[in-house]
């Protein structure tokens, strides 16, 4: 929530390795808004063995994107949920033009929209190196070789090009992701305060 205890509705963007899980959870807490990300929501219901976790299990070990229709039914059931009332940080969706589409339709039908888009920028070269890095200590299996150029390149195909529309509608907050982890919040918080966009009270990230 912000100062005004108004509602406020983010999304982190960013290629695999830039770190936007990680700054995207400090945001969210920040502004007590809940962060859903949706390769999270879909891991732990592989993890769990459940009915959807088996349709996605495959598509997500293979790197390739889970059918908009699935993924944007998914966001929408857990945006409807009382504590996203308020605001909600998106992380990992919309991925493509077809989820952009499917979520400007579903925040217009509430009348609500997006107050801004954090789109963290690592050069391929370092978002690989730390990808590698994390195969290593969190043994993702989707971490692998092979998997990661599939995702960048999908990212770069499908992912980068939706932050053009998101770009002309003035509400894109572009942040340099190299860095340390607390230089990257900082201007992350800065970048959304030039935006009017300030949580309730200062945090242990803004203070
Ligand atoms: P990364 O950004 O490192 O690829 P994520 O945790 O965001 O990791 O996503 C992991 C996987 O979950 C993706 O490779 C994809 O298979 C699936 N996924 C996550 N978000 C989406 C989405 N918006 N649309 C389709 N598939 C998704």
């Amino acid at each position: 929530m912000t100062a005004s205890g108004a509602s406020v509705r983010l999304l982190i963007v960013g290629p695999q390795g830039s770190g936007k899980g990680t700054q995207g959870v400090l945001v969210a807490q920040a502004f007590g808004v809940p962060q859903v990300a949706t390769g999270d929501i879909f891991r732990s219901n592989v993890a769990g063995g459940t009915e959807l976790g088996k349709r996605v299990q495959a598509i997500i070990e293979s790197g390739d994107l889970v059918p908009d229709e699935l993924t944007s039914e998914l966001v929408r059931d857990r945006l409807s949920q009382p504590d996203a009332a308020r605001g909600f940080l998106l992380d990992g969706y919309p991925r493509n033009q077809g989820q952009l589409d499917d979520l400007d339709e579903f925040l217009r039908s509430r009348g609500e929209s997006l107050d801004a888009v954090i789109e963290l920028i690592v050069p391929r070269d370092e978002s690989i190196r730390r990808l590698h890095q994390r195969a290593v200590e969190q043994g993702r299996n989707d971490d692998t070789e092979e998997i990661i150029a599939n995702r960048l390149a999908i990212y770069e195909r499908e992912t980068a090009p939706i932050l053009g529309i998101y770009r002309d509608r003035g509400i894109v907050a572009e942040i340099d992701g190299v860095g340390s982890l607390d230089e990257v919040t900082a201007r992350i918080f800065a970048a959304l305060a030039d935006r009017g966009i300030l949580p309730d009270a200062p945090t242990a990230a803004t203070a």
